[in-house]
């Protein structure tokens, strides 16, 4: 197994998050080699280009990546084509990741942090837990984001355009991630609108031939949104193209309490028996936070599980960091995003949560 890690930390807060992910990593014992690599706009300044060809070049060796954030004010004047963010695109392009998983899941000990009432928690839980757990399957390179965009004199257009295959690659790794889980798949489209959405469903009836042991249902977008936040807990894993699954996947985040909380995984196709996987919290480079001790770096420590889980198929050490985020969670710790003044807790910078983590993983 390939057990070099990319590790691109980025700009903001990203250095700092990123160090307690690799702490957590490296408090397990297993081995990884970490290669830092410049992207963002630390390296337009080093280098004069947001993605290095080394970069790209280096991160493609690696087993897997894990990335913090990108960006920050002081790049905010360069042209699009210029911007930190554009190293972002150009990692997915480059290592070939075209599903985007997103958990979001509401741990119990941040119950007070959801902006749900308990009812709604409740109501679409099958057990009838204030709980939900559920992951967005969002496919990542493809759709209305890469289509055809352009004017016409007064009208501008952008395009949805979807192959079969593009469709057939999401929604495996929607069902290979639903038969971790728990064997439930809802494939979310606007067929009773868009052709592309048609052709989403089409597929779907056909690839959910293979998963006999999956229950696959459909569900307008409109419909999802709706149901999001009117009971999360009927889900488990949704499946849809690059914009649905870009707006669906911010409006489940807010569910969860903080941005800071979540992780995210990008997969492509299988090298040496394993998929190529980008790992990266979920929120940007927040310099509002950066060089103070204040972000949470649960989302980049959660990212890390997953690297594990998809990229090295250690799903026993991905399970054991999970369970010490909730433990470390469970013994009062809050950095201050999600505070919410309780008896017992008690507000933790960046490190001291770090470090709680890696407490409750030994
Ligand atoms: P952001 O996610 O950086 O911040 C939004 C809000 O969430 C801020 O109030 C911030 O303080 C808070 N927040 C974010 N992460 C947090 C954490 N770990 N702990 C606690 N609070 C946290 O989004 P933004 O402000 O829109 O963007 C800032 C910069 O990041 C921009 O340059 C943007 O382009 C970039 N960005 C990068 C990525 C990425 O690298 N994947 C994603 C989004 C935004």
């Amino acid at each position: 197994m390939n057990k070099h890690i990319a590790l691109i930390a980025g700009d903001g807060i990203g250095p700092e998050v990123t160090a307690e992910a690799v702490s957590v990593l490296e408090a397990l014992g297993e081995g990884f080699t970490f290669v830092p690599l410049a992207a963002g706009g630390n390296a337009i300044d080093a280098a004069g280009e947001a993605l290095p060809p080394a970069t790209l070049a280096a991160a493609r060796e690696c087993g897997a990546v894990l990335l913090g954030a990108v960006g920050g004010p002081q790049w905010d004047g360069l042209p699009g084509h210029k911007r930190p963010e554009r190293a972002l695109l150009g990692l997915r392009a480059g290592l070939g990741v075209f599903a985007n998983l997103r958990p979001a899941y509401l741990m119990p000990q941040l119950i007070n942090a959801c902006p749900l009432k308990e009812e709604a928690l409740r109501a679409g839980n099958p057990k009838g837990e204030a709980l939900f757990d559920l992951l967005i399957v969002r496919e990542l390179t493809g759709g209305l984001y890469f289509g055809e965009q352009g004017r016409r004199g007064d009208t501008a257009f952008d395009t949805e355009s979807y192959s079969r295959g593009e469709i057939e690659r999401a929604l495996q790794a929607g069902y290979q991630a639903a038969g971790r889980r728990r064997g439930k798949l809802c494939v979310v489209d606007k067929a009773n609108v868009l052709e592309s959405s048609r052709l989403w469903r089409e597929t779907a009836e056909t690839v959910s031939k293979a998963y006999p042991h999956i229950e696959t249902s459909y569900m307008y977008v409109d419909n999802c949104a709706m149901q999001l936040i009117r009971a999360p807990g009927q889900f488990d894993v949704l499946v849809t193209s690059n914009l649905f699954g870009d707006i669906l996947s911010d409006e489940a985040a807010a569910l969860t309490g903080s941005i800071g909380m979540l992780p995210s995984a990008s997969l492509g196709n299988l090298k040496d028996g394993r998929p190529a996987g980008l790992y990266e919290p979920i929120h940007g480079s927040a310099p509002d936070l950066a060089g103070r001790d204040q972000a949470n770096p649960i989302g980049a420590i959660l990212s890390a599980a997953m690297m594990l889980r998809y990229s090295f198929g250690m799903e026993e050490a991905a399970r054991r960091i999970e369970q010490a985020v909730a433990s470390a969670l469970a013994q009062g710790l809050r950095t201050r995003d999600i505070a919410c003044c309780g008896p017992e807790e008690r507000t933790a910078g960046t490190k001291e949560m770090g470090e709680a983590v890696r407490r409750c993983l030994r």
